[in-house]
């Protein structure tokens, strides 16, 4: 897609710290560097998110994640890998074209911080959820 910027580094016209790359996917160190070795997982076909992927192109955008993560936990000697995928804007998208953001993590307040609220469960309401979600899983 002509004006997507990570089409653009795919296509090479801008460039990128590649690391690793093969016909269907390209691994390159994020611009911002969240945390040293911050790097995104792209699959090379145009799709805007997972909401929107394939099971295809998930099965092999997702297959590169554990070699890709090791190798990186090794290079960069980070104990610990924060792997995150935001979909709409709403949940801290910001380039509409599918990504893997792999986040070494080095100490607490790192430049990064992961906070999920809690509530107390109620198990009728789970329920419920759980069958809605299943009906459209099949539907
Ligand atoms: P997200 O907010 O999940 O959509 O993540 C988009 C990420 O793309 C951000 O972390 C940006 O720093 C990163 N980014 C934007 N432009 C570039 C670029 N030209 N090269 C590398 N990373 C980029
Ligand atoms: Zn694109």
């Amino acid at each position: 897609m002509e004006n997507c910027i990570f089409c653009n580094i795919i296509a090479g016209e801008i460039p990128s710290c590649k690391v690793y790359e093969d016909d269907q996917v390209l691994a390159f160190l994020d611009i911002s560097q969240t945390t040293k070795g911050h790097t995104l997982l792209v699959p090379k076909e145009h799709v805007r998110n997972v909401l929107e992927m394939s099971e295809d192109t998930a099965a092999t955008l997702f297959a590169r994640l554990p070699k890709l993560a090791r190798a990186l936990k090794k290079a960069t000697g980070a104990p610990a890998m924060n792997i995150i995928n935001n979909n709409e804007e709403l949940a801290g998208q910001t380039v509409f074209h599918a990504h893997i953001h792999l986040v070494p993590r080095y100490h607490d307040n790192d430049g990064i911080e992961i906070k999920y609220t809690t509530h107390e469960p109620d198990f009728e309401v789970l329920g419920k959820m759980a069958e809605q979600i299943s009906r459209e899983i099949q539907s």
